[in-house]
């Protein structure tokens, strides 16, 4: 899984799954430029982490929400030599049981979680196209596939980024771009540890594997996906979960 000379863009690189994934395509040779909402300090720490592999990166801040700013970062990945691989990872929660779910708290994360991917997948495309090749991959979740109580906005975010996947893989196959899709359990990071107890509890307490996953388990399967070993490899959706979701 050699992605030496290639260029990546990851939304949300800053933290948890982002960052994990920003190194282990940096291990493995590629440049990385990377975006974060607003947390500067976290960024900084990525990119001093990035570097020390000896790949180039390049924290952008922005809103994935926004267009201007997914144009800001494929030319952040230009100026590292191109724009191979987009990685879809930036994600938000804003839980509550449906009655009670504000209709702010609805668009706020359908925006975040499957608007900035599709923002984002635009913009990478026509260079993808101009080039005949790429890889994409989408950060989607158990919740998606299986629902959650509490979660309707989240699983609806990650069912639609599921067919969003799907579509754009039909779209683009055949001109040699790959889109798939990740589809992590319960991964520890900030996103987790901001749950409450006893929903953090019931989680684990349903992973076959009996344990919970890391950021790197997630960055091992997104490197594979992205890589010339699944060239073969379009519009799937893997579960990287412990065996939550069979
Ligand atoms: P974290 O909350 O730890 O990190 C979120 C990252 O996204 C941060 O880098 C944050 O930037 C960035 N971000 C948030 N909103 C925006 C925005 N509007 N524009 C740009 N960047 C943004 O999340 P995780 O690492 O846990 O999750 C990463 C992805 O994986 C998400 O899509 C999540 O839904 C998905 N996922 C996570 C699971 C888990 O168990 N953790 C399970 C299944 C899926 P900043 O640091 O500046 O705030």
């Amino acid at each position: 899984m050699d992605l030496t000379g290639k260029t990546a863009i990851v939304t949300g690189g800053s933290r948890g799954i982002g960052r994990a994934i920003c190194l282990e395509l940096a291990r493995r040779g590629a440049n990385v430029a990377f975006s974060y909402a607003g947390n500067a300090a976290a960024a900084q720490e990525t990119v001093e982490l990035v570097e020390q592999t000896g790949a180039t990166a390049r924290a952008v801040q922005g809103d994935v929400t926004c267009a201007d700013a997914a144009k800001e970062l494929v030319d952040a990945a230009k100026e590292l030599g191109g724009v191979d691989i987009l990685v879809n990872n930036a994600g938000i929660t804003r839980d509550k049981l449906a009655a009670r779910m504000s209709e702010e708290d609805f668009d706020a994360v359908i925006a975040t979680n499957l608007k900035g991917a599709f923002l984002m997948t635009k913009a990478v495309l026509r260079p993808m196209m101009r080039a005949k090749s790429g890889a994409i991959v989408n950060m989607a979740s158990v919740v998606g596939i299986m629902g959650n109580a509490g979660q309707a906005n989240y699983a609806a975010s990650k069912a639609g980024l599921i067919g969003m996947t799907k579509s754009i893989a039909r779209e683009v196959a055949s001109i040699g771009i790959r889109v798939n899709a990740v589809a992590p359990g319960y991964i520890e990071t900030d996103m987790t540890a901001a749950m409450p107890e006893a929903a953090q509890q019931a989680m684990c307490s349903a992973i076959p594997a009996a344990r919970a996953g890391k950021p790197e388990d997630v960055a091992h399967a997104v490197a594979f996906l992205v890589s010339d070993e699944a060239a073969y490899i379009t519009g799937q959706v893997l579960a990287v979960d412990g065996g939550m979701a069979m």
